[in-house]
């Protein structure tokens, strides 16, 4: 008979090394299931500059992680490395299904993010972190008087560019069609923008380069035409945005949770429609995707989940 843990956390990103954190502090018997490495979306960033209180020089997302992970075992958070294959979340008493075995727990955290569609173009994975980006918050500032394209049609890309307008010298937005998808008064302001530029009927076929993003093929989706850009020679390189919407880790709970466009309903305190099941960080349906609410969803949801057990006795 396998042993029931107080808590589950699935997902090892900043939101569930939070939940790890603060639910070995509260002396609840932990359990972290991350199929993985630790980190989520931050263990591909290459630097860190907006978590706050956070000054060190050369931080990146691996090694904010790394101390997030060290803090968590800190407080008595066991972790397992198991790829989740069912959940029965109904019960007074949760079971998680994996590769290795069967886990049980009285309250379950959910973790386990979201990751943002790829841009789907050849040699993307070579250049993520070494030009391609999918976080304008995390990285605009690294192409301060750069070049840079955003490659979507939606809100999030229009905004992002005007984001990133704020930092970068040039930005070009590539969508697949000639009109945009965003809301009329955020297209507005982007027509409005004079550093914003936009290619139509485009899409990235393929990315280039020695170590940095220099070169990228676009094909014009109407005709076929292909055309390759270049990185201004003093710049070396440009930077490539993508924002073609998230795609968020929920399959596995479809039909036990309720949702929305994927993504996990909670309350305010990481409440999910099922008692003793709480969801933190990016798979929720939230306004804010960054480290610092994801941590914060995580230490909200494991005192929710304290307050669930003790009540439980
Ligand atoms: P979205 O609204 O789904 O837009 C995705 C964009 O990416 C679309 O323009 C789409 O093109 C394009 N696209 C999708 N797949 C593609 C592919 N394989 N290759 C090239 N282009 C592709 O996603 P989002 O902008 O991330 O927004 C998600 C949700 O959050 C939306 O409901 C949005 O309204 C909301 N949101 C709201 C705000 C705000 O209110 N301020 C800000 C951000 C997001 P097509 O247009 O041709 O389909």
């Amino acid at each position: 008979m396998s042993k029931t843990y107080d808590v589950i956390i699935l997902g090892a990103g900043p939101a569930g090394l939070a939940a790890g954190l603060y639910a070995g502090r509260s002396r609840l018997d932990t359990l972290i299931i991350e199929k993985g490495q630790d980190g989520g979306q931050i263990a591909i960033t290459s630097e860190i500059e907006n978590y706050p209180g956070q000054l060190l020089e050369g931080e990146t997302g691996p090694s904010l992680v790394a101390r997030m992970t060290e803090q968590a075992k800190k407080f008595g958070a066991e972790r397992v490395s198991d790829v989740i294959k069912s959940l029965d979340l109904s019960g007074d008493v949760k079971k998680v299904t994996g590769n290795k075995g069967e886990y049980l727990a009285k309250a379950v955290i959910l973790a386990t993010g979201a990751f943002p569609r790829p841009i789907g173009c050849k040699n993307e994975a070579k250049f993520v972190g070494k030009g391609i980006s999918f976080c304008a918050t995390c990285d605009a500032a690294f192409f301060e008087d750069f070049e840079v394209f955003v490659v979507g049609g939606g809100d999030s890309a229009v905004e992002e560019a005007m984001y990133l307008s704020k930092f970068a010298r040039k930005v070009t937005i590539i969508h697949r069609r000639e009109e945009l998808r965003a809301a009329k008064s955020i297209q507005e302001k982007a027509f409005a923008n004079p550093k914003l530029h936009f290619m139509w009927d485009s899409v990235v076929e393929e990315a280039d380069g020695d170590e940095l993003l220099s070169k990228m093929v676009i094909k014009n989706t109407k005709t076929g035409e292909l055309t390759t850009v270049e990185a201004d020679e003093e710049d070396g390189m440009f930077g490539l945005f993508g924002f073609i919407g998230l795609l968020p880790n929920t399959k596995l709970y479809e039909g036990a949770v309720d949702m929305e466009n994927g993504y996990i309903r909670t309350d305010d305190n990481m409440h999910t429609n099922l008692p003793g099941v709480f969801a933190a960080g990016d798979l929720r349906v939230k306004s804010l995707r960054q480290v610092v609410t994801a941590a914060a969803d995580g230490a909200i949801a494991a005192m929710q989940a304290e307050h669930y057990i003790s009540n439980l006795k």
